[in-house]
């Protein structure tokens, strides 16, 4: 299974400054107990912020990221899942 994403990809997706929160977590190796689910073509992962988000990214067939989950409060892309797919 091959991913379609890459840094410059994920700059397009969010404001740089959500990048940039994502870029020091994902420094400060905030992201745990990463996982592929194959059946559901997703990875997950926890992220610790204030608290620990539960975060997955969502691929398609061809490898392209369809949907983006975490549980934080924050509303469309945010900071964890930068994190994640870092
Ligand atoms: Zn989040």
């Amino acid at each position: 299974m091959r991913f379609n994403i890459n840094i410059a990809y994920i700059k397009r997706l969010v404001p740089l400054l959500v990048y940039n929160k994502g870029y020091k977590y994902y420094l400060g190796m905030r992201v745990e107990d990463l996982s592929f689910d194959s059946n559901k073509n997703s990875v997950s992962g926890n992220v610790q912020g204030n608290k620990l988000y539960e975060t997955s990214v969502i691929f398609d067939k061809s490898g392209d990221a369809s949907g983006f989950r975490c549980n934080c409060p924050y509303k469309g892309l945010c900071k964890h899942v930068v994190a994640l797919m870092l």
